[in-house]
């Protein structure tokens, strides 16, 4: 059989597996440059946009370095935002499903007990946003002793958003042996600081050209419009260029509140992400979006850093964004993975010296960015049939990257946890016991106070359950069926 390009690197075949069935057939610039050098246990910096491909760089060799029967951590990334956490979260655990790699996310705003309980429970590698890691730090329920890699991923955002205080606090606490790996999309004289700080000697640097394949395709334009009429413009607008999805970023969440509710009114399949929000509708508000269930949102920057949403095909900025750092973030949602995105400003009166700076920071001489006009109203309501079309049809939900990976995996529900005083190993004892199911059919296990989590390998699962339902676990007859999420 051919080698796939992943496995000239000398990864271990559950990660290329993996990695195969996660529809990752061939590396990115940035993981051709990352992977040799990652997995001879370098130090790097490295310097690439969002959207290169870096979680995938750093995930492959942190999950062909750790042991699976290590308990503690091994790995601990930091990143900016709780979303961003979530998102490398998820990557991580698909890219090592198969060598059964548990990842933990940590972070702010969300129950702090129940981070304690899953951190007490295997985690092979934690991603915590810098002030919650310290605090598990601190409170001793994060051990590092055992970690021997440390990501900063999004290095520049963790600067600008004035954690740099807390990123050196939980460095100190972390093993002086240890991989370091600094991925920053801009550097600056405080990264290199922190780089030659923290960092080995012999770090390497690798620094992404820009070239046709690693740069976002977006199209930059703006439109100058009437404060009063703003609403109405950008629906004629969204009218006019009928998106397949699009982002339309605000600057406080009072605005996301009344345009939202506008497009709503107009018929939009539409919803709404910023900060006051509860943690759980954030997530599940970018999962609808993700899965294209809403093909509008409308946000704050909160949904602008980090975000890996494929198949945004248009960003709008309703507003100049307050930060000119943001504007690259914002439009980096788009003219993802080697497609064409548009990138569209709305400049008022009042937000016109902020919008110059903005254009001197984002744009050099080589960089069009094109003016656009208020579309007549022929023009609107010619448009208004396709848009309305459009509108009434049901987007083909997108599938999801790990679904074939998670084809064989199911999650057995049982209804015991820790109350009942059960631990994984009891699980795992009487899981074995059942006729050709061994401990390499048993995924990751999570136990919670009342319920517990088991992952079944290589389609055993409904086996299992019927097996399950005249077992006992550690003496406790349970109830056992098919995890419902
Ligand atoms: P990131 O730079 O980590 O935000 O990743 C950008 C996007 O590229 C994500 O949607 C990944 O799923 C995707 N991606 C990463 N590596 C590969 C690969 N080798 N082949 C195809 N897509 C990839």
């Amino acid at each position: 059989m051919n080698k796939t390009a992943f496995e000239t690197f000398g990864i271990s075949s559950e990660i290329t597996s993996a990695l195969t069935s996660l529809r990752y057939f061939k590396p990115t610039a940035v993981q051709e440059e990352v992977l040799p050098l990652a997995l001879e246990n370098q130090d790097i910096i490295v310097e690439s946009q969002t959207g290169s491909g870096k979680t995938v760089a750093f995930g492959i060799p942190l999950c062909e370095q750790a042991e699976w029967e290590e308990n503690k951590p091994q790995a601990l990334i930091l990143v900016p935002t709780r979303e961003l956490a979530l998102q490398v979260k998820d990557d991580l655990m698909n890219i090592g499903r198969l060598k059964r790699i548990k990842v933990t996310a940590v972070f702010g705003k969300s129950s702090f007990k129940t981070q304690k309980s899953e951190l007490k429970q295997k985690s092979h590698i934690v991603v915590g946003t810098p002030g919650r890691v310290l605090e598990h730090l601190k409170e001793g329920t994060l051990v590092v002793d055992k970690v021997d890699s440390l990501v900063l991923d999004e290095a520049d955002e963790m600067l600008n958003m004035g954690f740099i205080d807390q990123v050196e606090e939980v460095i100190n606490f972390l093993p002086k042996q240890r991989q370091t790996l600094l991925f920053s999309a801009t550097m600056s004289s405080e990264i290199d600081r922190i780089a030659s700080f923290y960092m080995r000697e012999d770090r390497a640097t690798v620094r992404m050209e820009q070239s046709e394949q690693n740069t976002p395709k977006i199209v930059h334009s703006y439109i100058k419009v009437e404060e009063a009429s703003k609403e109405k413009q950008l629906l004629d607008l969204l009218t006019i260029e009928n998106p397949d999805a699009s982002i339309i970023f605000c600057n406080t969440k009072d605005v996301v509140d009344s345009v939202e509710q506008y497009l709503n009114k107009a018929g939009l399949p539409i919803d709404k992400l910023h900060g006051g929000m509860d943690q759980d509708d954030r997530l599940a508000v970018l999962d609808d979006f993700r899965f294209g269930k809403i093909r509008y949102l409308v946000a704050t920057d909160v949904a602008a850093r980090g975000i890996d949403i494929d198949n945004v095909t248009h960003v709008v900025n309703y507003d100049v964004p307050f930060e000119k750092e943001s504007y690259t973030h914002r439009t980096g949602r788009t003219g993802r993975a080697g497609k064409t995105g548009l990138a569209l400003t709305m400049v008022s009166d009042k937000d016109r010296a902020r919008w110059q700076e903005t254009k001197d920071y984002a744009f050099d001489d080589n960089q069009e960015l094109t003016e656009v006009f208020a579309p007549s109203e022929r023009a609107v309501t010619r448009a208004k049939t396709a848009f309305q079309k459009k509108l009434n049809t049901r987007v083909a939900p997108k599938i999801a990257r790990n679904k074939e990976l998670n084809k064989d995996i199911t999650k057995v529900y049982f209804n015991g946890g820790k109350k009942k005083k059960l631990r994984a190993v009891d699980f795992v004892g009487t899981l074995t016991s059942i006729k050709e199911l061994s401990a390499e059919d048993i995924g990751i296990i999570t136990i919670q106070e009342n319920v517990t989590y088991v992952e079944i390998m290589n389609g055993k699962g409904p086996y299992v359950i019927s097996e399950m339902q005249d077992r006992t676990v550690k003496g406790k007859t349970l109830k056992v069926r098919k995890a419902r999420k």
